[in-house]
């Protein structure tokens, strides 16, 4: 049953199911028959409680965005596995894909995880080339080969011939930071490496933009514990956890990451996940001194429309800077990425409507913590800007 659904429903059952309600709770001796029986739901599990809310307040339905969506930040391909780094593998029919963008307004998708090599031509050759304008595909940096001497200049070649290939912008996934290691001694290899230096010139002088996730959200950098906002979200996925070990704190990382910004002023940087959704302050003053910064909102309307009125603000401030993503794909065990209309009608509603208190995925229960948000009811001049026309200016498609 749908939210909508029930909604309906409770209209004719809410009272009566109250009136039982009452009537458990009431004290002792009040119901004859009834008494001492015990609460029935007394030690409901929390994975259980799906609370609904009760506010009578406005559900606005937006089936389509105002303007024409490009959607920079999708994984469509991925890398595939296995013995060959080059072969990547479609999340996603491309077909499909255009049924949904078709009725959804979305005019394009950034396949942001196209690899490289042959893996980046495979992926060009069905999305980009064969249909034109519709999908935007971006190469990936060869992270196997970061410990090779002579990896600055490979590297930097290698963006060369994706460019050739048709590449339009990198992708840096958080494996930069938090996961990739120098071979021998399996130190993490710090995001503002030197090693990396020709990579963020060679992609500013081809003008292509750098899509980088960094970190994650700072819950992740806690004890798992009874005061952990993510904790549920951190009991279904304890590997997201980067408490207690060798990782470096999330400032650090954005901190790395504002260095290489403040060192290559001539390449755009796109900070995804609004690059620190929670500290909005933080971004500000980090966007305040980098203009080659930029974000995406991909996966962080939850943290948003949580605060939706320092997000308004950050909104109109910073309009000619945020790209609208969402990080879908398809077979995902996160509903705040899984790409269909649902999701996107939801990102819709968002960035258009003045609606309160509703859900920020597609879900039973809210997947990323246990709240819900408030739209932003931002204007016809930011929105056309937030849907589409920053990614068309930083990817250079027409606008
Ligand atoms: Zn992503």
């Amino acid at each position: 049953m749908n939210r909508r659904q029930w909604m309906a429903l409770s209209a004719s059952t809410f009272a009566a199911g109250r009136r039982a309600a009452a009537a458990e709770q009431a004290p002792q001796g009040a119901q004859g028959g009834n008494a001492g029986r015990p609460l029935q739901d007394a030690a409901l599990p929390l994975e259980r409680y799906e609370p609904r809310s009760m506010l009578h307040v406005p559900e606005t339905h937006v089936p389509r965005s105002r303007f024409p969506v490009i959607d920079f930040h999708t994984h469509i391909t991925f890398a595939a596995g296995g013995g060959n780094p080059a072969a990547i593998r479609f999340s996603m029919d491309p077909a499909n894909c255009l049924a949904v963008m078709d009725r959804k307004n979305i005019r394009t998708m950034v396949n942001v995880t196209g690899g490289y090599g042959a893996g980046l031509r495979d992926a060009i050759g069905k999305l980009q080339t064969a249909l034109t304008g519709r999908f935007i595909v971006f190469t990936e940096p060869t992270w196997t080969r970061a410990s090779d001497a002579g990896y600055s200049k490979f590297q930097a070649d290698q963006i060369e011939d994706a460019h050739q290939a048709g590449a339009k912008g990198l992708k840096v996934l958080k494996t930069l930071g938090l996961f990739l290691r120098e071979q021998g001694s399996q130190k993490l290899v710090r995001i503002d490496d030197p090693r990396f230096d020709l990579m963020w010139e060679a992609v500013g002088s081809l003008k292509m933009p750098v899509a980088i996730h960094t970190s994650d959200p700072e819950a992740f950098f806690l004890p798992i514990d009874r005061f952990n906002e993510r904790w549920e979200e951190l009991h279904a996925h304890p590997d997201w956890s980067f408490h207690g070990k060798d990782f470096p704190g999330n400032r650090e990382l954005q901190e790395a990451r504002r260095n290489v910004m403040r060192r290559h002023p001539r390449t755009q940087f796109v900070c995804l996940h609004v690059a620190n959704a929670e500290d909005l302050p933080y971004v500000s003053e980090c966007l305040d001194s980098h203009p080659n910064m930029n974000v995406d909102i991909a996966a962080r309307i939850g943290e948003l429309g949580r605060q939706p009125r320092t997000a308004r603000k950050f909104f109109d401030r910073y309009q000619d800077r945020i790209v609208f993503g969402t990080d879908a794909s398809a077979g995902t065990s996160t509903p705040q990425q899984t790409f269909g209309g649902a999701l996107y009608e939801i990102y819709y509603r968002f960035l258009e409507t003045e609606d309160e208190y509703f859900d920020y995925a597609p879900a039973p229960i809210p997947p990323q913590g246990r709240w819900r948000i408030c739209g932003l009811g931002l204007s016809e001049q930011v929105l056309r800007k937030v849907y589409g026309e920053n990614a068309a200016r930083l990817i250079g498609l027409p606008a």
